[in-house]
């Protein structure tokens, strides 16, 4: 079964408390009306987790979270969204009109669902921390061979102090940034994970790929910028990892609030 997480709606996904999508009473049940967009999985889904306000008034008390069927009558599915990078991955709006939900969609408890996203919010960040180092890591080895091997001015690229200097760093910063999203895995694995934490493994680690990511486009100079090499689709797939999962700024939020501020 295919999988989705409804969260993000057009007005907005930082400010996840001011969602409009809503479920409103009726017998048993609910009707549930709305819009989400950029959802992972959205075109291919067979299940949605919506999120949607079921209370009263604005802000994080009244939302739920309901298990919606796309098979369900009221489920509409928008456009598959033409992004920058990762085209392999399906992105897409949903629309809810009417839809029926009983007592069994729902998701944890009614009213709760702001929580119990919060809840689990640090574990999608500790997981996009593990993906955005293991796609930058072999990107930079397959970098650094390609410096070892390519001639400019009778010598091997990565012989230039400046090359030199600047893989050195980049090498520092992956295996400095490694030690730290282990220790929040162990973390994680032992229930312990903050969401301080994991916000500083989501941010910092987007960075770093970018970062990485960028400087490996420049050294593979006219190559790095042809989509038939991996390191030019990789730069336009990883700009995402700043924005999806919570944006780096929300992340330095979280971290921020943590810290007193
Ligand atoms: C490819 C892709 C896949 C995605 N998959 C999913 C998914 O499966 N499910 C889902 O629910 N969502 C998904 N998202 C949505 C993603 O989580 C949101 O795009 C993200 O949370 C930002 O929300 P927004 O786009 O509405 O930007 P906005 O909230 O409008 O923010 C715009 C800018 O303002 C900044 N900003 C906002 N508030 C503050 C603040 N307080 N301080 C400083 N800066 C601030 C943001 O950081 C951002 O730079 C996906 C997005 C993309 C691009």
């Amino acid at each position: 079964m295919v999988t989705a997480i409804g969260m993000t709606e057009p007005s907005g996904g930082s400010d996840l408390a001011a969602l409009r999508t809503r479920a409103t009473r009726r017998g048993d049940g609910w009707l549930l009306n709305g819009a989400k967009t950029f959802i992972t999985n959205g075109a291919g889904a067979d299940l949605v987790v919506v999120a949607a306000r079921t209370g009263p008034g604005e802000g994080s008390r009244g939302i739920s979270l309901f298990l919606v069927e796309a098979t369900r009558p009221g489920f509409r599915r928008g456009r598959k969204l033409d992004k920058v990078g990762q085209p392999e991955s399906d992105t897409a709006e949903l629309f809810f009109d009417d839809l029926p939900l009983d007592e069994s969609d729902l998701l944890g408890e009614e009213g709760r669902g702001f929580a119990h996203m919060m809840e689990r919010l640090p574990q999608e960040r500790i997981g996009a921390a593990v993906s955005n180092l293991a796609h930058v890591k072999p990107l930079l080895d397959e970098t650094i061979a390609y410096c070892r091997e390519r001639r400019a001015f009778g010598s091997p690229i990565g012989s230039f102090q400046h090359n030199k200097f600047l893989l050195a760093e980049l090498a520092t910063k992956i295996d400095v940034t490694q030690a730290f999203v282990d220790q929040c895995v162990d973390e994680h694995a032992h229930g312990r994970l903050s969401a301080a934490r994991a916000a500083k493994a989501k941010w910092w680690t987007a960075q770093i790929q970018n970062e990485v990511t960028d400087a490996c486009v420049q050294l593979f100079g006219g190559y790095g910028y042809m989509t038939e090499y991996r390191v030019a689709r990789a730069w336009m797939d990883a700009r995402v990892t700043k924005i999806w999962a919570g944006s780096n700024e929300i992340m330095k939020e979280i971290i921020g609030r943590d810290l007193g501020l």
